[in-house]
């Protein structure tokens, strides 16, 4: 089983969760740049945050086999802090980077109107960089932020074919697949979806524009959850080319509407900008 996990924080795990990821067929991710659960009080933070995403993070990757992109954005937590809005002005030099295959996380999270500004702003950047866009749904009040994230995508200059709707669930499913976006779907432990809802979501909506990722973080979250999936789809009669078209193909049809997904995992050199993994000499 070979796996794509389209949603990981792998900032936020540690190198057990790369070896067992690998072992379990992952070969590729996306990691998003999202809030970090300390709230950030400077445009600063996130310059080196979005540095380590394309730096560190997928120099890390590579010594497990995995290759590994990312999104760049300002979320839509932080969206909320006047601090924090310098962001957006300083998105575009980032964007043109070779690993950056998407603009993302943006959305609601409490639906106020500064998410509303961030989240238009963020669609017309992706869309003159020519990239697609990945956006969450809160996860309160689900239906009504999958309706108004729609009703901007569709003001927006992006397509809503190049749009991945991510979080989506029992409740968004139907409308989200209707307006033609990408359908995201994150798999966790306890809460929101897990393999089993996901399979019978699979069995009534097919496999289309249909993308697993287990949205790892900080947060009690298991980076296994693709391949869980890919296993319940088994279990359950799904053909093999259907699990690759979920787990592989449909991640691989998404991200490369950026015209950047490289899948070659690059030479593992010992040193990052003069830095090892290695500890206690090497
Ligand atoms: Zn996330």
């Amino acid at each position: 089983m070979r796996i794509f996990d389209p949603h990981i924080h792998m900032t936020s795990r540690t190198t057990d969760d790369y070896e067992a990821m690998y072992a379990a067929g992952v070969r590729a991710l996306v990691e998003p740049a999202f809030w970090l659960g300390q709230p950030r009080t400077s445009p600063e933070s996130f310059f080196d945050y979005f540095d380590a995403l394309l730096g560190w993070e997928p120099f890390r990757a590579a010594q497990y086999g995995i290759a590994h992109h990312c999104t760049i954005a300002l979320n839509p937590k932080e969206a909320n802090d006047p601090r924090c809005l310098p962001v957006l002005d300083a998105l575009p030099r980032y964007l043109v980077k070779d690993h950056v295959v998407a603009v993302g996380e943006i959305g609601y999270d409490a639906m106020t109107p500064a998410e509303d500004t961030a989240l238009a702003a963020q669609l017309e950047l992706a869309a003159e960089h020519g990239l697609p866009a990945l956006v969450h749904t809160p996860h309160r009040d689900k239906l009504t932020g999958l309706r108004r994230t729609l009703d901007v995508v569709a003001e927006s200059k992006l397509p809503t074919e190049r749009v991945l709707i991510d979080h989506l669930n029992e409740t968004t499913v139907k409308e989200a697949r209707e307006s033609g976006s990408w359908l995201g779907f994150s798999v966790y432990p306890d809460t929101k979806m897990d393999e089993h809802r996901m399979v019978a979501l699979l069995r009534e909506y097919g496999p289309e524009r249909v993308l697993v990722n287990s949205a790892a973080d900080w947060g009690k979250s298991d980076p296994l959850k693709t391949r869980k999936v890919g296993e319940a789809m088994l279990a359950a009669g799904f053909g093999e080319d259907e699990v690759h078209r979920v787990l592989w193909e449909n991640p691989v049809a998404f991200y490369g509407l950026s015209g950047r997904l490289d899948l070659e995992v690059p030479g593992t050199e010992a040193l990052h900008e003069g830095n090892s993994l290695l500890r206690g000499g090497e």
